[in-house]
């Protein structure tokens, strides 16, 4: 790592009393400088609670929106502002509206991978830590709307036996990890523990196809391999992960199904773009206000459950 370049964000942060926050799927050493390292859930409710003043936010576009919508008098930057999401790039507000105007008694769950104009026409947001919890709570007798992830929507569909419309989105990058790569991962370590991503495409598959593969989010992961008695993991999901897991696991081997499952969208944050966008204070990420006041009331939903 290069120490002047750290040194050089770490006092600056201290100077602007900023905070950097990293989703787990950045490089390594984005995630070594960070104050907190987590899923859009733990990032969601890391920046509801902050005293900075100044948010960097090292993950993708929409994750940025929420800390500005969850914060509106502090300056939340992105450090480059082409980090975006194909998963959250699928539904526009249009769409959502079109749905709304078809089933007036419906209720519209937004996983959090959307835009702040989808998430102010949405009732609850969820994570995939918790979507299963949130949607179990709703009123059973009004049809729902699930967006933008359908293997999410279709895991959330089985756990909880709750039939909804679900929207035909996905991540390119969780969506090319399939039933092929999973199986030939998993007979090169037979004793492995299998932990897959329900944005995978086979993510809800495997619950019949492999009863002991634990679904979960990226935080469940962390948490779950920490008090496993296995020793070897076998990972379905974007393989910046695989840095935290080792970290709080280093007498543990994790394989990740797919070496190539990587988000460019998150990796395109670095270090020099962090220490640009202290020096800089770019990009702003600004929510006009009615949109964010709409969307704060999902989002404060979703940080409540789970
Ligand atoms: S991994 Fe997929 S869902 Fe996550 S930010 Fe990248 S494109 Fe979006």
């Amino acid at each position: 790592m290069n120490k002047d370049l750290v040194g050089q964000i770490l006092d600056l942060k201290r100077e602007r009393n900023a905070i950097i926050l990293a989703h787990s799927y950045q490089r390594d050493e984005v995630q070594d400088i960070a104050d907190f390292v987590g899923d859009s859930l733990g990032l969601s409710r890391e920046a509801a609670k902050t005293d900075a003043e100044v948010i960097v936010f090292a993950g993708v576009h929409f994750m940025a929106e929420t800390a500005a919508i969850l914060n509106p008098d502090k300056t939340v930057l992105i450090p480059d502002v082409e980090a975006g999401c194909s998963l959250a790039d699928t539904i526009k507000a249009a769409d959502v509206q079109s749905w709304k105007d078809d089933n007036p008694d419906g209720l519209v769950v937004a996983y959090v991978n959307t835009s702040a104009e989808v998430k102010a026409l949405s009732d609850v947001c969820v994570t995939s830590a918790n979507a299963v919890e949130v949607v179990s709570g709703l009123d059973q007798n009004r049809p729902i709307f699930f967006v933008p992830d359908m293997f999410l929507g279709a895991h959330v569909e089985r756990k909880t036996g709750r039939k909804m419309h679900l929207w035909l989105g996905e991540c390119h990058v969780h969506a090319g990890i399939g039933e092929r790569e999973i199986n030939s991962k998993l007979s090169e370590h037979a004793d492995a523990e299998f932990l897959i991503h329900p944005e995978c495409s086979c993510g809800s598959a495997c619950l019949y196809l492999k009863p002991d593969a634990k679904i979960m989010s990226t935080e469940g992961m962390v948490r779950h391999s920490q008090t496993s008695d296995s020793k070897e993991f076998v990972v379905a999901t974007e393989v910046g992960i695989l840095h935290r897991l080792q970290r709080y696991s280093p007498n543990k081997n994790f394989f990740p199904v797919k070496e190539s499952a990587v988000c460019e969208y998150m990796k395109m944050i670095t270090l020099e773009k962090i220490l640009d966008s202290l020096v800089k204070n770019q990009f702003k990420v600004e929510v006009s206000p009615d949109i964010a006041d709409k969307a704060r009331r999902s989002l404060e939903s979703m940080i409540a459950v789970g």
